[in-house]
């Protein structure tokens, strides 16, 4: 990873140059004790720590690099709804009931950071509104579908777009139609993550960088150990996702760290970007490896796409990109690119977040599988109200079946790589 000239300890991203807080936390040393010991500083375990600290609860996080260092801090930071598998396929695999419950929290995640925004005041560039693309009919009638079963689930900020408006949302040819989502939008997800940690620090949280965790006993009394120090809590939740390594395999073998890949050019002369996204909501396409683009509030064009199954990092992340920034928008061929940066999302192999306990008092939540800037926030939480005593919403998640990869560590990319080969050729196909 190359990392941030001016916030060292950040990947090279447009947000880590441009971030509000590049204050550097201390590192642990020696013993400290809290109510709860959170592990990990990106949107999972700052939004817990947040909720924990608003209900009085004493609480250290552990970050292994910076606050934001992982995917909360290099993302599209695109609001999208919902999970990385519709509702329908919810009902379908858990039955009506759960799909139902779930349903109820779809749209949460989006109001949690809506709400933190405007109640500590935070400078992330929030913007409302999102754009599903589609390149075919299909996806269009799939689109369709969807739509009117979250309606079912209480969603009214959708609206379908026949292909004679799509140039109101985006002035690309690629598209034949598509949906906005009113209640989607999009943030300086870096921003929002510091500005969330300084909001906990604010109600006392204790936050340490450079405090990767090395180990963990657990029992009644649990203890969290890193190189120099040690804290001693009643809870521990493990909030690492993809960064978490082989600590803790038992969680681990039952997800996979994925890497995307975001590029932003130069500032782009506002009326040429006003004319690329006429309504600045930000876009993602339908297809199985999408593409996610957006408007920064200093006018470039931050465009996200590429996957790496065992999260590895392209050696030419700009090469990667730049090629279907320019089949959506060859307007911007003379176009510099300023930042290129590679980040590892969490994959599960039902698509569906992994939240449970490792004992009665270490709970654990990751894997949100590429669309996780909403989910998280709404995981988080309910980690939070677990610890508080209400687990009701803890337990529904915690009920859904996480199965580990088959091929193992060793396979699991491979035979991932096969699947996702087919489902590419599908899309570039059309069919
Ligand atoms: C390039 C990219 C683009 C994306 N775009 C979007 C998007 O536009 N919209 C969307 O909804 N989702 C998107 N996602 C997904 C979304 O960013 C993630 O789902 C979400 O940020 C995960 O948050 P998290 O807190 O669970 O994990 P992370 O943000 O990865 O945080 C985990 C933290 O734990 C720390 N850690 C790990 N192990 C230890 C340890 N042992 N000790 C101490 N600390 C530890 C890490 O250093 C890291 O800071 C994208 C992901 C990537 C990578």
């Amino acid at each position: 990873m190359q990392t941030s000239p001016t916030n060292p300890g950040h990947a090279n991203s447009w947000y880590a140059a441009s971030a509000n807080d590049k204050r550097v936390r201390p590192e642990l040393e020696g013993e400290t004790e809290a109510d709860v010991c959170v592990i990990g500083a990106g949107f999972t375990g700052i939004s817990a720590a947040l909720e924990l600290a608003e209900n009085g609860f004493s609480v250290v996080v552990l970050e292994g690099e910076r606050v934001g260092f992982g995917a909360s801090g290099r993302n599209g930071g695109q609001i999208v709804n919902g999970y990385s598998r519709d509702l329908e396929v919810i009902a379908r695999r858990y039955g009506p009931d759960k799909a139902v419950k779930l349903g109820e929290m779809s749209l949460e995640g989006g109001e949690i950071i809506r709400r933190r925004v405007a109640t500590y005041g935070i400078r992330c560039d929030l913007v409302d509104g999102g754009f599903f693309a589609a390149f075919t009919d299909k996806q269009v009638k799939e689109m369709a579908h969807v739509k009117a079963n979250w309606e079912k689930h209480g969603h009214t900020g959708l609206e379908m777009v026949a292909k004679a408006d799509v140039g109101k949302y985006v002035k690309s040819d690629r598209y034949v139609g598509g949906m906005i989502d009113r209640l989607g939008g999009h943030i300086h997800p870096l921003n929002l993550v510091l500005g969330e940690a300084a909001a906990a620090e604010g109600l006392g949280v204790r936050i340490f960088e450079k405090s990767r965790v090395t180990g963990l006993d657990m029992g009644l009394n649990p203890v969290v150990k890193t190189a120099k120090g040690r804290v001693k809590a009643k809870y521990v939740l493990v909030c690492g996702n993809a960064y978490l390594g082989s600590m803790l395999p038992k969680i681990t073998d039952r997800m996979m760290p994925v890497s995307s890949q975001v590029m932003a050019t130069e500032p782009l002369d506002a009326k040429l970007i006003e004319d690329l996204l006429p309504a600045n909501y930000c876009v993602e396409d339908a297809n199985y490896v999408l593409d996610y683009y957006r408007r920064t509030a200093d006018n470039r064009l931050l465009y996200g796409g590429g996957i790496g199954y065992g999260g590895h990092d392209p050696a030419n992340l700009t090469g990667v990109i730049r090629p279907n920034m320019l089949k959506t928008f060859p307007q911007l061929k003379g176009a510099r690119i300023d930042f290129a940066w590679s980040g590892n999302f969490a994959l599960t192999l039902t698509r569906i977040p992994h939240m449970g306990r490792l004992s009665e008092n270490v709970y654990f939540s990751h894997g949100d599988s590429g669309h996780g800037v909403t989910t998280t926030h709404l995981l988080g939480k309910i980690l939070g109200e677990a610890v508080a005593g209400h687990a009701g919403r803890f337990d529904v998640w915690a009920s859904l079946p996480a199965l580990p990869f088959p091929g193992g560590r060793t396979f699991r990319v491979p035979l991932t790589v096969l699947g996702a080969w087919w489902y590419g050729l599908r899309d570039k196909l059309g069919v």
